[in-house]
């Protein structure tokens, strides 16, 4: 028979083309005002920006930056971290997490993760930490706070900052109180995919400690604390008034699309329950926003395939963990970290996005049945 399918869009990983269309009249406004004023480098959006996340996190202070990477180089920064210093972190995450402690002479000394919830193990931290230790740098994996208050009561112990990495947490909330505002400094991004994106590279530090937010303000403009006085070495590393733009215009569909990406990540979570891949456990006192989607599968290669010819997206958010990759792979055992190398091999991540439709989620899960068949067999 040659009765035509019932038509059906392409299902986006993330769909941010059906984000600009319903904010589509706010960032207009919004960017056509920065061109009027053309203050593109440090304009009124900036601050305005700044106070608005602020408020909505809860921080006393928001820094914004020009990207999630310089959000994590410039608290490093702040904080003075030597050559040899050591930061201990988890080796499962983006590379950004690691290659700003590095850049800057420093140690990532590695942790393993949790095998449920793919985010460092604080259990583990202690043993980690040496008199050269100079911070914590936890990742809030996917869209999920770590245990930040047993992290922050470690880091006390030792006398030790914490800075969260909240690239993909935006949002998130635990304990009742939100990411980025857990911890001494928190930093996330703005890139287009992130749980709150710009239309290119932003980011922004949270902190509530006075003397840390005016490192970073003045490391941001090299190190200048007045015109022309550079009282420290600092970078470029301002975000541009046109981007603040779009992130403002986006803020008044912010909590509704994270109150979407929640209700999707447990309508995902129910929906795959019965089927022959790992969920990812989201512990009672914290949410995720789900910055991406993850499920672990065994034979993921032939997975993904399937879903690939169902025409259903899907990413890898982590092929490899850092001690493996040749950039970093002198640092530390390759072997360590097993729950760390046993996630790469598993992870997948399906589309994810707030304007993800139900029935597009329910053509991913159908593939996902198709290609890995009921629980138990
Ligand atoms: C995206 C990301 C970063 C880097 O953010 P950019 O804005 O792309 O520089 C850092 N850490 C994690 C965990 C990320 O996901």
């Amino acid at each position: 028979m040659n009765a035509p399918l019932a038509p059906q869009g392409k299902i986006e990983f993330i769909d941010l083309k059906a984000q600009y269309a319903a904010l589509r009249d706010e960032i207009a406004v919004r960017m056509q005002k920065v061109l009027d004023h053309g203050q593109y480098i440090m304009g009124p959006e900036v601050k305005e920006l700044e106070a608005a996340l602020a408020a909505h996190t809860g921080a006393k202070h928001c820094v914004t930056v020009a990207s999630g990477t310089e959000a994590l180089l410039i608290s490093l920064m702040a904080l003075d971290l030597k050559p040899g210093d050591e930061v201990v972190t988890t080796p499962f995450t983006f590379a950004a997490t690691a290659e700003t402690i590095v850049l800057l002479g420093g140690v990532p000394v590695w942790v393993d993760i949790e095998a449920d919830t793919c985010n460092i193990d604080a259990s583990k931290i202690e043993a980690a930490i040496t008199p050269r230790t100079r911070a914590i740098l936890p990742v809030s994996l996917y869209g999920q706070c770590a245990d930040m208050d047993e992290i922050n009561a470690i880091a006390a112990r030792h006398g030790l900052p914490v800075i969260e990495d909240a690239a993909q947490s935006y949002g998130a909330t635990y304990k009742g109180r939100r990411s980025n505002n857990l911890s001494t400094l928190g930093c996330t991004s703005f890139f287009p995919s992130k749980p709150l994106g710009c239309y290119g590279d932003g980011g922004a530090i949270f902190t509530s400690d006075d003397a840390l937010a005016q490192a970073a303000r003045e490391i941001r403009v090299h190190g200048q604390s007045a015109r022309y006085t550079h009282t420290r070495v600092g970078v470029g590393g301002r975000m541009d008034t046109l981007q603040c733009a779009v992130v403002l215009a986006k803020l008044g569909r912010l909590d509704w699309e994270l109150q979407r990406r929640r209700e999707l990540g447990a309508r995902y979570h129910e929906r795959l329950a019965p089927l022959n891949v790992k969920t990812l456990a989201v512990r009672p006192d914290r949410d995720s926003v789900w910055g991406q989607y993850t499920v672990r599968v065994a034979d993921r290669a032939r997975v993904q395939s399937v879903l690939t010819q169902a025409a259903v997206p899907t990413a890898v958010h982590y092929p490899r963990p850092l001690h493996r990759q040749p950039a970093y792979a002198h640092l530390g055992n390759p072997d360590s970290c097993p729950a760390s190398i046993a996630a790469a091999d598993e992870v997948m991540s399906l589309p994810m996005s707030a304007d993800l439709s139900d029935a597009d989620m329910d053509r991913v899960v159908a593939a996902l049945a198709a290609a890995v068949g009921p629980r138990g067999q």
